[in-house]
């Protein structure tokens, strides 16, 4: 994705200012975060501001975003409410765009898990960000700078560790819990994806040509406006399972294999076929499970022209996973898993 990030306000027009100046704060988590995004294979425009008024850092912002066809629209905030408040909210225009509100609720899960309330999702088109940005946009108000307790849990976690708790809810990650102000260590289970598990995959084509593989989120597999006739995956550790759907023959069988050229089992879909749907399976190897637990294929589709549709993980079900990545009857154009 091409993210347009901005860490709010401006230092020659300040946000709010309580134990921690809020515009400070946040242009070091933008310092923080822009990086990690660019090693998962986005691309950041950076759409700070310096503007002294309140304005012109709003349209400076984004400007940027719209001049660089950005396709999400990123700022990071602090809140504050004289000591009283506290927690995580992340505000968008409206709820009709499921992958904004996915990430969204990823997020406040994520700080939710290292003690802060969470606060949820909120709608407002009355904000500058969400309403004069051109693609999707949220606000997310990581915690309140004048609450000790956000505070505490700020300084814990460190500017670094807040931003990765914002690139894994945009990842579609959750992390795990339990830091607390006493125990700064536990920090350290913020960093999941130590298991060192590498998907590689690829698409076959309707017309037959078959793209380069890529290695979980560096990339898609996929070409913008072209049908899926098939899916090829691998795993450095451990198997993985993988199967796919058509509207016209159902679900083709569970394949293991990767190789195109074994139509049996070295790759899902078939040959003329358009597939719409895919599952993916990952049987976790003891030694990883006893190390790191166990880990899950998370994996996603776009259809074609459209923005991508939710996580899943493995064959879960629940309010936000299918069971599967797909909508049966509509082709999809890019394929992501990790
Ligand atoms: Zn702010």
């Amino acid at each position: 994705m091409k993210i347009g990030l901005r860490g709010g306000h401006s230092p020659n027009c300040k946000g709010a200012v309580g134990i921690l100046d809020e515009q400070t704060e946040v242009r070091k988590i933008y310092n923080a975060l822009a990086p990690i995004l660019q090693a998962a294979g986005h691309t950041v425009v950076n759409c700070n501001s310096d503007a002294y008024s309140v304005s012109g850092e709003l349209s400076e912002g984004t400007n940027k975003a719209n001049s660089n066809g950005c396709d999400v629209y990123i700022t990071i905030h602090m809140n504050a409410s004289g000591g009283a408040g506290n927690g995580t909210e992340v505000w968008l225009y409206d709820g009709s765009n499921g992958t904004m509100n996915s990430i969204a609720d990823n997020i406040c899960n994520n700080f939710a898990k290292k003690g802060f309330q969470n606060r949820g999702r909120k709608y407002n088109t009355g904000y500058h960000d969400l309403n004069a940005s051109a693609m999707p946009a949220m606000i997310v108000e990581t915690l309140f700078c004048d609450n000790s307790h956000d505070v505490g849990l700020y300084n814990s976690l460190g500017t670094s560790g807040v931003a990765e708790l914002i690139a894994k809810g945009i990842a579609g990650q959750t992390v795990s819990g339990g830091v607390t102000v006493s125990v700064p260590s536990s920090t350290s289970s913020v960093s999941e994806g130590d298991a060192g598990v590498v998907f590689t995959y690829a698409v076959k084509l309707t017309d037959g040509t078959i793209l380069p593989f890529v290695e979980n989120l560096s990339d898609y597999a996929g070409l913008p406006g072209k049908t899926v006739a098939g899916i090829a995956v691998r795993v450095n550790k451990g198997t993985v399972k993988y199967r796919a759907h058509s509207k016209e023959s159902g679900w083709y069988p569970y394949v293991t294999g990767c190789d195109w050229n074994d139509i049996i089992n070295g790759w899902a879909g078939d040959n003329g076929a358009t597939i719409d749907a895919v599952e993916v399976y990952y049987e976790t190897p003891a030694d990883i499970v006893e190390n790191y637990g166990y880990q899950k294929a998370q994996y996603r589709v776009a259809p074609v022209g459209g923005a991508y549709y939710a996580w899943q993980f493995d064959n879960e079900k629940d309010e936000q996973q299918d069971g599967f990545a797909g909508v049966f009857g509509i082709a999809f154009d890019r394929f992501q898993l990790f």
